[in-house]
């Protein structure tokens, strides 16, 4: 362009330069007078122009009227020559455009050129000159021209050129066309005609015939077709350097005079391009962009063209496509039924996956990557229900047609997805299609190859709309997976209610088990699915359900969530009115272990879970809560057993229970409540059946009995703490209290704890003896303390009169003795049933510590009566020397008792009979004062009653009250100070002469 217009500018400035040279001319020779002449007469002229002076020549420019010369014209022209204008006053130059005329004008008269950069200007001025033969001008106005010339005006120029015969620029136009053939418009040739058109066109390409059908100019194809003619219909068949046919460049123009002039030329319509797309097909595929939607029906057009021409319609392309499919493919429905009229199989599969555009993969996954696909399966994958309905029009027509050739379409073909057209009906979301489909004989069970259903691939695919449009359709609900799945579980499994519910309509069986053996039931309430296992309890589905369980027994299905621990389940199942009360159960050959035969109810199980919710549920739904296991226990024993608050709280409160329940180890609940020290369950036991801690063994001892005997301080103070009875009775013979039964078992702290707690301290066993007189029998000594600091009746005697000390003494019991004599004031000459002080019995029981138990009592009461007899008349030394207490008779001799005291029966110790006297004659050795004097009425040897001629003596030593015959002797004692002969007994005599040893 820039060179263009230097070019312009070169051309402009040689004008110029000539000009000035001629006028240089002239002045240099201005010797010559016929060079001066010229330049004066060029400024002559140059003068005259539009002036009045000298015209013999009237010029109508427009409406003027312009003064003129003819010498002038003359001059520049031959059309003008003074001989064509003799006879001329006025030149009328009103057809053309004045501004052009006077521009022409100006240049006649002065040379000069204004040039304007507006082309149509310099094209009028251009015709003018050429029409006045004005050549110089036409010249400078076609170097003018050029440098306006561009791709929208070459033709425009191009044909003027021509008309004008400029030949310079009609070669400059000429070189512009050819270098930008391709991008000129139909438009631009508009203006052109036929005949330069295809002259242009003949030198510019190979291919005439392609461009004129693409710039719309039938004219020219038919000038195209006169001049071939004899080349014909060859070349009507021939791909430009694009590929492209000449038909199919008319077609998609939608030139369909052309097309149909091609045709009748015998243009082949099955031409095929390299990919063996036919025109059909192209025809077809045209519809394809989106943006195009609107002009499909145009393009249908085309293709209907060529169908109702004779193209063959089963013709494949490369990737198998038919243009049925084609036409499936781009929804055109009128054009189906004519390809479908014309004999187009419908049942031809796509061999490869169609290479997509962008946004019509984006319109549907379900066409892509696809192959061995029908039309059918093209028109849902891209949802073009119209054209269905046409395929299954046609499918009804052929079936009712006699004598047709139409192809009847196969439903069962599957697509290399393995869908058949219903499937992807369904999964189209097409079911109104789906129903034509299944009207016009489409199976609806249909297998695929690994196995499933329609109905199983829309339950997994979770589409319940296509599942429960095959229920409603009958689809078969029977048939299994190949993995062995019923269609109920699947719908299960992927958890959609309402197929469920329809399934369970249409009757299915609800007990078939999955192959881990799980029913349908429990699958659903495994996965948390109230609301799908609610449905099949709503059909029938039983909620019970016995299934295999550990070790082959037989189980509930509650019994199973239970030992999960799977609390919703288990309410479910009980809500649903499952067996709330049967335990496991050995199979049917006897199989399982313990849980086949230990009898545990679903109450137990859970009780021994834990699981609260689930008691209160089998409770509410009437379980038995008094079942007994195999071991007798009840749920409540086992819910103790296992401490679990809540449930035995539940259990406790219930209006039926039974608490006085025994185990197979006798065990209540109470019991097992005190085994598992649980104090909240015994108490609330007790609470509600007061005499369950009274309940007695074998051996009539209750809960309190037991603890206390064995010592089991633990337990009492449970006991104690869930205000068990403290002064109940041991229901036997002997029927001790509490507190007996701790003093015997020597427990200092049961006995404070059941004082503390209530227990009274003076009952009394069947024999009369308080806790005092048990304690005061036993090694005991501070029970004995503990009793006296609680007020016990230390004067009570029990049925042979003894008080405690009695008993003490009678026991050895020294300890016990010393708190008696020193902690209370207790009567410790008090005679018992037998006439005896303590003081007898310790006489007649004493033992090896009677001489210090003995002292003990003199040292608490030095005033103690020694000498007073016992019922039998026998003193304390009398019943010990019986005794052959040799300890205890000195300890008595020691403290100053009188010796020869007689009982009732005359008896005394030196009378009476044992093998040796020894022991006599060392307590008489052993005398260091003499003793108290005896009194009575007879002697204590001989027996003679004293009178008036019997005379009462004693004997000095021993203090014994004798006869005179029974003291004969006499001796001085030295050891009493006696040094003169005292009268003395024969016995005291040898003592007191032979010394303690004879
Ligand atoms: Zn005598
Ligand atoms: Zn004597």
């Amino acid at each position: 362009m820039l060179l263009r217009q230097e070019y312009v500018k070169l051309q402009k400035k040689l004008a110029e330069t000539e000009k000035r040279c001629t006028l240089l001319a002239a002045q240099a020779n201005k010797e010559s007078s016929s060079e001066s002449f010229i330049s004066r007469l060029l400024a002559i002229v140059a003068d005259l122009y539009e002036q009045e002076q000298y015209s013999d020549l009237k010029i109508k420019v427009g409406d003027r009227h312009i003064s003129a010369h003819k010498f002038v014209l003359a001059a520049r022209s031959d059309s003008w020559s003074l001989a064509n204008l003799s006879s001329t006053k006025e030149l009328d130059l009103s057809d053309a455009n004045p501004e052009v005329t006077m521009t022409m004008l100006r240049w006649i008269y002065t040379d000069e050129l204004e040039f304007r950069e507006d082309d149509v200007f310099l094209t009028e001025l251009m015709k003018l000159a050429n029409r006045f033969q004005l050549q110089l001008l036409r010249e400078r106005c076609e170097k003018g021209v050029m440098s306006l010339v561009n791709v929208r005006n070459c033709i425009r120029f191009y044909q003027t050129a021509e008309e004008l015969n400029a030949s310079t620029l009609m070669n400059y136009c000429a070189e512009i066309i050819a270098s930008h053939w391709d991008d000129l418009r139909k438009e631009d040739f508009s203006s052109m005609s036929a005949q330069l058109l295809y002259k242009m066109i003949k030198s510019k390409t190979e291919y005439p015939l392609h461009k004129a059908i693409k710039v719309e100019r039938e004219d020219v194809v038919f000038l195209y077709l006169i001049e071939m003619d004899s080349q014909l219909p060859g070349k009507l068949n021939e791909a430009d350097h694009n590929g492209d046919l000449a038909l199919d460049l008319a077609l998609s123009r939608r030139l369909e005079s052309i097309a149909t002039t091609l045709v009748s030329h015998k243009a082949d319509v099955d031409m095929v391009d390299k990919n063996g797309w036919s025109l059909l097909h192209k025809g077809i595929q045209r519809g394809n962009c989106l943006l195009q939607r609107a002009a499909g029906a145009g393009n249908e057009a085309a293709a209907l063209f060529l169908a109702s021409n004779g193209a063959h319609v089963n013709h494949r392309n490369k990737w198998g496509e038919t243009p049925l499919h084609t036409a499936c493919r781009h929804g055109l429905a009128n054009l189906t039924a004519e390809l479908l009229q014309q004999g187009a199989n419908p049942n031809l599969q796509t061999e490869e996956a169609l290479p997509l555009p962008k946004e019509a993969a984006s319109l549907t996954s379900l066409a892509d990557n696809i192959y061995l696909q029908t039309p059918l399966h093209m028109a849902i994958a891209y949802n073009h229900p119209d054209v269905v309905s046409v395929i299954l029009e046609q499918k009804a027509n052929a079936l009712h047609a006699t004598n047709n050739l139409q192809i009847i379409p196969d439903f069962s073909l599957k697509d290399s997805r393995d869908q058949t057209v219903l499937g992807l009906a369904l999964w189209s979301g097409m079911h109104t299609i789906a129903a034509q489909l299944l009207g016009s004989g489409a199976s609806i069970n249909d297998t695929m190859s690994d196995g499933q259903t329609l109905l199983h691939m829309a339950i997994q695919r979770q589409d319940s709309k296509s599942a429960l449009f095959l229920l409603e359709h009958q689809a078969d609900i029977n048939v299994r997976t190949r993995d062995g799945e019923t269609a109920l579980q699947l719908a299960i499994r992927n958890q959609l209610p309402l197929v469920v519910d329809a399934i369970c309509t249409r009757g299915a069986d609800m007990s078939v088990p999955d192959e881990k053996g799980n029913p349908p039931l429990w699958l659903a309430l495994a996965n948390s699915l109230e609301d799908i296992a609610s449905t099949l309890v709503r059909h029938g589905c039983d909620a019970t359900c016995w299934g295999p369980g550990p070790g082959g027994c037989l189980q509930t299905l509650l019994h199973r969530a239970i030992d999960e621990n799977n609390e919703p389940t288990a309410c479910f199942l009980i809500r649903s009115g499952c067996d709330v009360n049967s335990p496991r159960q050995p199979g049917t050959n006897g199989e399982g272990e313990e849980e086949a035969r230990d009898g545990q109810t679903p109450l137990h199980l859970a009780a021994s879970w834990g699981l609260e919710e689930t008691v209160q549920c089998l409770l509410e739904f009437g379980a038995n809560v008094n079942a007994q296991d195999a071991e007798g226990r009840t749920p409540i024993h086992v819910a103790i057993s296992s401490q679990h608050g809540v449930i035995i709280q539940l259990l406790v409160s219930h209006p039926d229970i039974h608490l006085n329940v025994r185990d197979r180890q006798g065990l209540t609940p109470f019991a097992c409540a005190m085994t598992f020290k649980n104090n909240k369950s015994a108490e609330a036991i007790l609470k509600r059946e007061s005499g369950a801690a009274e309940q007695v063994d074998n051996k009539g001892r209750n809960f309190l009995h037991v603890a206390v005997q064995n010592s089991d301080i633990e337990s009492v103070l449970f006991l104690i703490s869930v205000h068990a009875n403290v002064n109940s009775r041991v229901q036997d013979a002997s029927k001790l209290t509490p507190l007996h039964l701790a003093v015997q078992a020597g427990s200092e702290m049961i006995v404070r704890n059941l004082l503390l707690a209530g227990a009274k301290v003076n009952e009394l066993t069947k024999h009369r003896q308080t806790a005092l007189h048990l304690a005061a029998q036993q090694d005991l000594p501070t029970i004995c303390s503990v009793l006296l600091e609680n007020g016990v009746d230390f004067a009570a005697v029990d049925e042979n009169g003894n008080n405690a000390l009695h008993l003490a003494v009678m026991h050895g019991r020294l300890n016990n003795i010393r708190v008696l004599l020193t902690e209370c004031t207790v009567d410790a000459e008090a005679f018992n049933l037998r006439g005896q002080s303590p003081l007898h019995i310790l006489g007649q029981y004493g033992k090896e510590n009677a001489a210090a138990i003995f002292d003990l009592f003199l040292e608490c009461m030095p005033e103690y009566p020694l000498d007073k007899p016992d019922a039998d008349g026998s003193t304390v030394l009398l019943l010990a020397y019986m005794k052959g207490n040799a300890n205890l008779c000195r300890a008595i001799v020691r403290s100053g008792a009188r010796l020869g005291v007689n009982n009732n029966q005359g008896v005394n110790i030196f009378n009476y009979q044992v093998a040796t006297k020894q022991l006599l004659f060392r307590l008489l050795d052993m005398l260091s004062k003499e003793p108290p004097w005896c009194d009575g009425s007879y002697c204590y040897e001989c027996t003679a009653k004293f009178g008036v001629t019997t005379r009462k003596h004693h004997c000095r030593h021993c203090g014994r009250l004798l006869c005179h015959k029974c003291s004969t002797k006499e001796i001085p004692i030295i050891k009493f100070d006696l040094n003169k002969p005292v009268r003395v007994c024969n016995i005291c005599f040898d003592v007191l002469t032979l010394g303690g040893v004879s």
